[in-house]
């Protein structure tokens, strides 16, 4: 049996305050109203797959419900799992399972692609709504057209005989963030037609879902009655639509110190000092999601200062020049953008890829604080 001391004395992951990421809540539930606002009528599902982009799944689920979003949205069922025993109600939708896991899903809608799936979720004991996704074009998942009729007509079967209810139909863009929208049209055209046989085959959904974050701002289908919103929801706006990014990553300097013109810094002297200057260690690495490849800057005392040599696995060191520097000042790594600090998008430039990949690398080692509407003082632009 284990030794509840030993346990219980286990130290908390990053409670030694040298870094944290904080979670403007206010931000985000600025984000979920500017997808309500974008047709009256519009649900909002907030996509929280992936620890909520590395924000934190339970605390982002909350913040977006109390802003009025009504769905989540998880890649997996040990995410919606988890949100069931955080003891929050709303209704979740997940798209990725195996075979095993219908079993143990309670009270959770579940996408179904083909009929394998649907027999799997019509035998599940407590899987009784479900949502069949139609590939439209993007050829990642879901049913294939030629399928799609048959899958439907099962659907009307499981429902007459009690056994299911669908309660949406849905898909996913392939360029939802291209506003030009050609295949957004297409992919749209498709969806229609999709709706028309499952109508045909005796389905009567409630939901109809087709839009991502950009798709939705995008794509003009007053029929879609529910958006699934994840990069959106943290300020990752690909299509200009006024988002606000809610993480600010920082830490504190531990130690500083003077050294030669001349002399190298981290593996390899990959940074050569070209005058007499001011190291300073920050305690944050690779594990904890700082792209090691990178040539950046960081935001010291409103100066953006370069990162001197390689990021290793839990820390690396910046050039401060001759700055004034104590063990202790603060160093952003990245925020909203305000008063100079680096963006996720900066770093996602830096590293030849996504914000989301930036976010959903933060690692569990950084501590997450969440600020609420109190504590920022943020008026929605709503409210504005
Ligand atoms: C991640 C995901 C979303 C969210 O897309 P964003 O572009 O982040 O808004 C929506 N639907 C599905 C199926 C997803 O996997």
């Amino acid at each position: 049996m284990a030794d509840m001391n030993l346990v219980e004395a286990l130290p908390q992951a990053g409670c030694d305050g040298l870094a944290e990421a904080v979670i403007d809540l206010a931000a985000i539930q600025a984000n979920v109203h500017r997808f309500q606002r974008v047709r009256p009528g519009l649900e909002v599902m907030a996509v929280v797959k992936a620890d909520a982009f590395g924000h934190g799944m339970i605390p982002i689920a909350r913040a977006t419900l109390a802003a009025g979003a009504t769905w989540l949205g998880v890649a997996r069922a040990e995410e919606a799992l988890q949100l069931r025993e955080a003891g929050i109600t709303a209704p979740v939708l997940v798209w990725l399972y195996g075979p095993d896991d219908l079993e143990l899903l309670q009270d959770v809608d579940v996408s179904i692609a083909n009929l394998a799936e649907l027999e799997q979720a019509a035998a599940a004991p407590n899987v009784r709504s479900v949502h069949l996704k139609l590939d439209t074009g993007m050829h990642r998942g879901g049913s294939s057209a030629d399928q799609w009729i048959e899958l439907t007509r099962a659907a009307a079967r499981f429902e007459i005989a009690g056994r299911l209810r669908v309660r949406g139909l849905w898909s996913h863009l392939s360029h939802g963030d291209e506003p030009s929208g050609e295949h957004n049209r297409s992919q749209l055209d498709i969806f229609r037609a999709g709706v028309v046989l499952a109508r045909r085959a005796g389905l009567d959904p409630e939901y109809l879902h087709l839009t991502n974050s950009a798709g939705t701002i995008t794509l003009d289908a007053p029929e879609l009655n529910l958006a699934r919103i994840g990069a959106g929801l943290f300020g990752i706006d690909e299509t200009g639509a006024g988002l606000h990014p809610a993480m600010r990553l920082s830490a504190s300097l531990l130690q500083v110190r003077r050294i030669r013109a001349g002399e190298g810094v981290s593996y390899g002297h990959d940074y050569v000092a070209e005058r007499d200057t001011t190291l300073g260690l920050v305690p944050l690495g690779y594990a904890d999601g700082i792209p090691r490849g990178v040539q950046a800057t960081v935001l010291f005392r409103g100066v953006r200062v370069p990162i001197a040599g390689r990021i290793a696995m839990d820390q690396f060191v910046v050039d401060l020049g001759d700055l004034p520097a104590t063990p202790g000042d603060e160093v952003v790594i990245f925020g909203n953008g305000s008063e100079g600090e680096p963006t996720a998008a900066d770093w996602a430039g830096w590293a030849g890829t996504i914000q989301h990949e930036i976010y959903c690398g933060i690692g569990a080692r950084v501590p997450r604080r969440y600020l609420d509407a109190a504590e920022t003082g943020r008026i929605s632009p709503i409210e504005r």
